[in-house]
């Protein structure tokens, strides 16, 4: 399947926009220009997609601003999302792609989206799905400051 990721990124944007926009929270889109189109599973993509943006909404306080990210590299292209919320500490960083993992001290997710507390499954289906779709996702999170997911996808291998 042909995924044009500049589309995909444009349309999860404008879906989660009203939400932002009702809880004070600002959602940007940043992409270069000429984004690829990518032979995956434009689904579970969109599928990984929804829960990093969902987490990143739920996580960060009123105010903080959210952004959907693509840049291209060597044969790869990189999707980011970007929060200005709340952050993971160091010692929880290695634990969240875990089932049912979630993280404790003083982290209370606002409970608007999706209408109930989470699982602790999301990231660990995400994983698995860009996994299965040949690619490579990591965090990067400093306490305070805010959270980076990046997803890394071939340009040129073909899942899905
Ligand atoms: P579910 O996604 O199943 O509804 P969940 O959001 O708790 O529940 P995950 O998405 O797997 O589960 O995330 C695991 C934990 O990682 C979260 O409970 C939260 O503590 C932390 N986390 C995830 N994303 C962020 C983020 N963007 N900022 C801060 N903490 C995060
Ligand atoms: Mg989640």
């Amino acid at each position: 399947e042909s995924v044009p990721i500049a589309e995909l990124l444009t349309a999860l944007h404008d879906r989660f926009l009203p939400y932002a926009q009702q809880n004070n929270m600002q959602i940007h889109l940043d992409l270069v220009p000429n984004l690829p189109t990518i032979t995956t599973d434009g689904s579970r993509l969109e599928q990984v997609l929804v829960n990093l943006i969902t987490n990143a909404l739920r996580y960060t306080p009123p105010g903080g601003t959210v952004t959907i990210k693509a840049t291209t590299g060597h044969r790869e292209v990189c999707l980011m999302v970007v929060d200005t919320g709340k952050g993971i500490p160091a010692d929880a960083l290695s634990h969240i792609w875990e089932r049912f993992y979630r993280v404790r001290e003083g982290n209370q997710p606002r409970e608007k989206i999706k209408g109930s507390v989470g699982v602790g499954l999301g990231l660990a289906v995400c994983r698995n799905i860009v996994t299965l779709l040949d690619g490579r996702i990591d965090v990067t999170s400093t306490v305070g400051e805010g959270t980076t997911f990046i997803i890394h996808l071939s340009t040129t291998t073909h899942a899905g």
